[in-house]
């Protein structure tokens, strides 16, 4: 494995803890095999506050937010993207608040489609309709803070990373992350789009990146590079597997992920799904129709 991941997170639950210069960091309390400890909420500001991402919906980990806020306003509420551990939670706090919301916004796709996360729930199940539309390099100002969006889709096709002006420091949702990759999973996630947004958080000379999962991660390019040679990797590795007779992506998974957890069999198979569409649009993989998990693929 070529990427140097660190699952090393010093928190506690509900306790806000300072990671750069106003910049601080809640832990919300949701862990699974895919938010790990859970979700981070970050506060930026000292006179007035932003919240980056409400977290999940949940009473104690809203009341840790205003607790840390310590009585001073919350003016905006931002979102990196709106899956349910990053956006649930906006309800709650935006009632509380009164603050302006900002982020990419999304409508919901017709009923009836088929739409679920990597761990079998439904996506975004609300359209986000933000009172502010950040697009790529849109700037938020507040009282002694400004931030920068970069319009990063591929986890999810309203992803921003958002940079804190001034600081090099980059708070990078679930786009890049210090303790595991990030998922990229068809419907939502795009393996296009998705090494695209790795490309654009190149040479911007950020030092530190706060992501929404996990501990923080330094030389963050560093990583960008090994998460670009790392989809590099498992694409040969599956268009290697496919080249040497036809599989199905079901079976691909077995080979590319022995002893897999079995709760993550479903995010690996849908990231392996990601991966040969990307294939398939490059005409390098032959089928027609969506690739599916049983259906053989063929070099073509
Ligand atoms: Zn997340």
């Amino acid at each position: 494995m070529a990427i140097d991941l660190s699952t090393r997170m010093n928190f506690s639950y509900g306790e806000p803890r300072e990671l750069a210069p106003g910049i601080v960091r809640i832990v919300a309390n949701n862990p699974s095999p895919l938010t790990f400890k859970g979700t981070n909420t970050y506060l930026v500001g000292s006179r007035t506050l932003a919240v980056v991402d409400p977290g999940p919906e949940s009473e104690a980990h809203c009341a840790a937010i205003l607790k840390a806020a310590a009585g001073r306003p919350i003016s905006h509420i931002v979102l990196t993207h709106t899956h349910h551990d990053h956006f649930d939670g906006l309800a709650r706090l935006a009632a509380q608040t009164k603050a302006i919301v900002a982020g990419y916004g999304r409508t919901v796709p017709p009923k009836g489609s088929h739409r679920t996360a990597p761990d079998g729930r439904e996506i975004s199940s609300v359209s986000f309709a933000p009172d502010i539309v950040l697009r790529d390099e849109s700037v938020l100002d507040g009282d002694g803070w400004r931030m920068r969006a970069l319009f990063t889709p591929g986890h999810a096709p309203d992803h921003l990373c958002l940079a804190i002006e001034g600081t090099g420091v980059v708070l990078s949702g679930d786009h890049v992350m210090a303790w595991n990759t990030s998922v990229v999973a068809p419907p939502e996630g795009r393996m296009a789009d998705y090494l695209a947004s790795l490309e654009r958080m190149r040479g911007l000379g950020d030092t530190l990146y706060l992501p929404g999962h996990g501990g923080k991660l330094r030389e963050p390019e560093r990583m960008v590079r090994a998460y670009l040679v790392h989809r590099r990797m498992r694409e040969e590795a599956i268009l290697g597997a496919i080249r040497e007779k036809p599989r199905a992506i079901s079976e691909i998974v077995t080979l590319l992920y022995p002893g897999l957890d079995p709760k993550l069999l479903r995010a690996a198979s849908l990231s392996v799904q990601a991966h040969v569409e990307h294939l398939v649009e490059r005409g390098l993989v032959g089928g027609d129709g969506p690739p599916t998990s049983d259906r053989l693929l063929y070099p073509a």
